[in-house]
């Protein structure tokens, strides 16, 4: 990364769900740059989940890596990796693996489940 690259604003996302991607798309262009943070290396159209399940679609039909969807994006940068927590008083991003990644802003974008 370039030194003008780092003084840009850095926006985290967590998550490359709907959520997040939209968050994504809709940064284009801004004076940012931005890491993108998934558990999953591949974004999951859940939608078509059903298909899969009853074998009229592939799974490969339904889940995209996240790397190569951002590849036009030189800005966003994609992390593999499980977040475990945020301190938000440091603005860090904790990871599973025991790194951190800081943020100016941050978007959570983990999606929801069912109880
Ligand atoms: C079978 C099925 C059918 C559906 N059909 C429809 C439909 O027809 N129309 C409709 O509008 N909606 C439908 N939905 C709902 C829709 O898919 C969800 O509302 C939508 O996917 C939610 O998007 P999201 O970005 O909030 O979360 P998600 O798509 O769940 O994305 C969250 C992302 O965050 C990541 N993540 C979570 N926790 C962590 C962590 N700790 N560290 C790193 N990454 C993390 C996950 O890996 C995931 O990629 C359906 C859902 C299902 C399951």
């Amino acid at each position: 990364m370039t030194d003008q690259g780092r003084n840009l604003h850095h926006v985290v996302i967590i998550g490359a769900g709907f959520g997040g991607l939209e968050a994504t798309y809709r940064l284009a262009g801004a004076p940012v740059r931005i890491t993108l943070i998934d558990r999953r290396n591949h974004h999951l159209f859940q939608p078509l989940l059903y298909q899969v399940a009853t074998a009229s679609l592939a799974t490969s039909e339904i889940a995209w890596p996240i790397r190569s969807l951002m590849r036009d994006r030189p800005e966003v940068t994609t992390l593999f990796a499980n977040v475990r927590g945020v301190d938000a008083a440091g603005r860090r991003v904790l990871l599973e693996d025991g790194t951190d990644v800081t943020y100016d802003t941050l978007v959570l974008a983990t999606g929801a489940r069912h109880g």
